[in-house]
């Protein structure tokens, strides 16, 4: 695979248009199929190019979170308050470089993103799951899927839970349900959607953008747009790019991807001059939970010390793996409160009936887990974590021997991850350069995007989802309305 950047075509080279439209779109995942469906709503001819021979993309694959808030109708019915104002302040402060007018726009416009989705043709169901897991078991439409009630984040911004299921039972394939209506509506809507044909070069004209080389099998050509929206995905699947930006995400054995997840996207355009942000972060996971209890354990490096609160959303604590020594990590629990993980991701290495042993079994230097178990074990008698602020009710001590440890190293533990870097827009989608200026007639959303998603410790369950369908959105909305 490659991580060639493709050259551009000029338009004065190109003898023959296969097509004219208004607006192209490249990809129908959740990104494309939202831009099409909003640009051919505002009346603009549009057309889609997908590579597969089926829509829907990676966005197929998902589980089906959406992360929307600030009062929907599911949080509304299941007595939930929530505000924009509160969703913009957290999405603030777990966002390591926020761009506040887009968590504004995405905060202020996600209630009526999500009585869009539903008008689509399906209910997020009006119930609430209240364990601390990964995903809803069952079709429960809301839980919380995000660092909301953990510290520093519930002093900044009061919690709320914010991430929407789709009503599919089960942890992946539940987004397919909203592809494949968006497909329905598009094509309702008159967009045209060219399957098994890939976008492979941008044609400019000047600074401007101007139409797409696209080829089918042996087959060909050129198509003339007035904007291009480019939703073409992520680029986990391309081991070249993952091994020079994230080789966090090299070390692990399963991908959450599909085929096409190769960066094209992205490096189209680069090709035209668009910057491309967050490239080196990965979401990167091995959730130790559920049961939630486990948390109560603590978690320790090499050098058996803690460095994350326990009862953190799963990707802020893998993040946080991920920067120990030798990306290792182990999870101690007591006699007392030890479960296995539902998800086997993390591998049971042992138990021992002392701590020393254990610091010998797992390499750690003679006292250090001693000193630390201690420590923690004399502030959680008072149901206290003065180091981590690990909140109630995972503050135990865990002084019961034998102490089992799980082991969360790279390598060891089953990781599973994408990436979060892609093209710099604006609020409207549009492909920014380094110097902030717009590319003309370029636009981009979804994974191949640089939005609110940027690092796993940040991430929330459905922010994929969530940005790339509202952002898809607006990106299908102005460029309809401003090149049409
Ligand atoms: C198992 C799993 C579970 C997940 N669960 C969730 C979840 O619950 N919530 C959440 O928010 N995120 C989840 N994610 C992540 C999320 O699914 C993706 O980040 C998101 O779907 C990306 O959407 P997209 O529209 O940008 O890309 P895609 O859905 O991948 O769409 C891109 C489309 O572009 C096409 N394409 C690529 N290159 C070209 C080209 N050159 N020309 C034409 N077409 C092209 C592809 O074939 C594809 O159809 C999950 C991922 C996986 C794998």
């Amino acid at each position: 695979m490659s991580t060639e950047i493709p050259g551009v075509v000029d338009a004065s080279t190109v003898s023959a248009w296969s097509d004219e439209v208004d607006v192209l779109v490249v990809g129908f995942g959740i990104a494309g199929g939202c831009a099409a469906v909003e640009s051919a709503a505002a009346g603009a001819r549009t057309l889609v190019l997908e590579r597969a021979a089926v829509t829907g993309g990676t966005s197929a694959m998902a589980g089906g979170h959406f992360y929307l808030g600030g009062g929907t109708v599911v949080q509304k019915a299941t007595g939930y308050d929530d505000s924009a104002e509160e969703m913009f302040k957290y999405l603030m402060s777990v966002t390591p470089h926020p761009e506040p007018d887009k968590i504004r726009d995405y905060s202020e416009g996600s209630v009526e993103h999500c009585d869009w989705l539903e008008a689509l043709g399906f209910e997020f169901e009006r119930s609430y799951y209240p364990e601390k897991a990964v995903i809803q078991p069952g079709t429960e439409g809301l839980m919380y899927t995000g660092n909301e009630k953990c510290w520093p984040h519930f002093e900044l911004a009061t919690p709320a839970p914010r991430g929407h299921k789709v009503p599919v039972p089960g942890d992946t394939q539940g987004a397919a349900l909203v592809t494949g209506l968006l497909t329905t509506r598009a094509e309702e809507l008159g967009v045209e959607i060219r399957l098994e044909t890939g976008a492979t070069q941008l044609v400019v004209d000047g600074d401007r953008v101007v139409g797409v080389a696209w080829q089918r099998f042996e087959e060909r050509g050129f198509i003339k747009a007035a904007a291009i929206v480019i939703a073409a995905g992520g680029f986990v699947m391309n081991k070249e790019m993952v091994a020079e930006f994230t080789p966090a995400l090299a070390a692990k054995p399963f991908t959450l991807g599909s085929t096409y997840d190769d960066g094209l996207g992205i490096r189209l355009g680069q090709s035209v001059g668009g910057e491309a942000l967050h490239m080196h972060e990965p979401f990167i996971t091995a959730p130790v939970y559920p049961p939630s209890r486990l948390l109560t354990g603590i978690i320790v490096n090499k050098e058996g010390k803690r460095f994350v609160a326990e009862d953190s959303y799963h990707s802020r604590t893998s993040g946080h793996v991920m920067d120990q020594t030798d990306h290792a990590a182990y999870l101690i629990v007591d006699s007392e409160h030890i479960e296995h993980p539902i998800f086997q991701l993390t591998p049971f290495i042992d138990g021992w009936e002392t701590i020393a042993e254990m610091e010998t079994a797992l390499g750690i230097p003679a006292g250090a887990l001693e000193k630390t178990l201690t420590d923690y074990n004399e502030h959680a008698r008072d149901g206290a974590d003065p180091e981590l602020h690990k909140q109630p009710p995972f503050v135990e001590p865990q002084d019961v021997g034998p102490w089992g440890a799980y082991d969360l190293t790279l390598g060891k533990a089953l990781y599973a991850g994408f990436t979060l870097g892609g093209l710099r827009t604006s609020r409207h989608g549009q492909v920014l350069r380094e110097d902030g200026s717009v590319v003309a007639g370029l636009y981009a959303a979804g994974a191949c995007a640089a939005n609110i998603a940027q690092d796993g410790k940040g991430y929330s369950s459905g922010t994929q989802l969530g940005e790339g369908s509202f952002f898809g959105r607006a990106a299908g909305r102005h460029a309809a309305a401003v090149n049409t």
